[in-house]
């Protein structure tokens, strides 16, 4: 293990993420936006660099895990970007989630500079990684996935070269349309049976207990049971990732619902709540 790995964006996953690298014994820096969040991995070895540059520089291998398509171009692009920043040879990792077309143009501006590229985003929250259990979904040249597969041992359980740059994006967008739904359904379930008089906690351990509950549903059952959603998957993030997969063609009967039902509930003031909070907005129209 010889890199030095760069890791840009310290949220609810990149900070966990960045951690798991950190033990596993990976020389890291450490770049955000706000860097008090760097702290306590500053405390437990990493080095906070003061600039993107500086933490280009002094990296082989630099990882982004931010919000969204734009913090992401933000951090790549632009002078003092990453791209700006002799990133010639580094293995630049983008693991955010973003649009397959976001992921096209980065590739196509990393080889200008002579930097290798891979999107990988990953399926799983904030306990898989911590864990370091989360799905990687990869995409991009075959030879800088090779490179790469070490790291990514070290912070999945999985991961999957899907093809070229795009595939591990699209995977992404599926697989969270699938995940939006079934908290959708889980949602209009429980709601559905407490207007008839079935309390929650019971309906849910029907759930749970029969073919219908998954890993998923029982994550989610003391947040409904309990009524409290601090965000491990920001309502947010999934806001975006349904007009990601919108804006990238999925036009079955229940999408574009599903991606309004969710914006309306981002309008609402859920938007830093959990995901699974879907459900407080679903109760308000149920009360009406
Ligand atoms: P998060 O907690 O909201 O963290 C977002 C990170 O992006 C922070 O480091 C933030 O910096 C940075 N950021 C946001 N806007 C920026 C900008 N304009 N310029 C520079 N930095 C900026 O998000 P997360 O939950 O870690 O998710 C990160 C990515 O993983 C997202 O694409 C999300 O869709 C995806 N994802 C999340 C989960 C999950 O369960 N949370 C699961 C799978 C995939 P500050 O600290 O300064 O705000």
């Amino acid at each position: 293990m010889t890199d030095t790995i760069g890791w840009i964006g310290l949220g609810n996953m990149g900070y966990p993420m960045a951690k798991n690298l950190l033990k596993a014994g990976y020389a890291l820096n450490v770049y955000n936006r706000t860097a008090s969040k760097a702290e306590g991995l500053v405390n437990d070895g990493a080095t906070l660099a003061s600039s993107i540059k500086d933490l280009c520089v002094e990296s082989e291998v630099i990882i982004t895990m931010l919000s969204d398509d734009q913090a992401v171009k933000g951090i790549f692009l632009g002078e003092g970007g990453l791209l700006n920043c002799q990133a010639e040879g580094k293995l630049v990792i983008n693991m955010s989630t973003v649009s397959p077309r976001t992921s096209y143009e980065l590739e196509e501006m990393s080889k200008a500079v002579g930097a290798r590229f891979l999107e990988a985003p990953v399926s799983g929250s904030v306990k898989p990684a911590e864990d370091g259990t989360l799905l990687i979904l990869v995409g991009g040249d075959e030879d800088n996935y090779r490179a790469a597969q070490p790291i990514f041992e070290k912070l999945g359980k999985l991961s999957f070269w899907l093809g070229s740059v795009g595939a591990g994006s699209s995977a992404k967008l599926a697989i969270n349309y699938f995940l939006a739904l079934t908290l959708e359904g889980l949602a209009e379930t429980v709601l559905f049976a407490k207007k008839n008089g079935i309390k929650a906690e019971d309906m849910l351990r029907i759930v749970n207990e029969g073919a219908c509950g998954s890993p998923l549903t029982k994550l989610k059952t003391n947040a409904i049971v309990t009524n409290s959603y601090p965000a491990a998957f920001a309502l947010k993030h999934m806001v975006k990732d349904l007009r990601l997969a919108v804006e990238q063609g999925i036009d079955f009967p229940l999408a574009q619902p599903l991606a309004e039902t969710y914006k309306k509930a981002f309008d609402k003031g859920l938007g830093e709540e959990d995901v699974m909070a879907i459900i407080t907005y679903l109760e308000t129209l149920s009360a009406d």
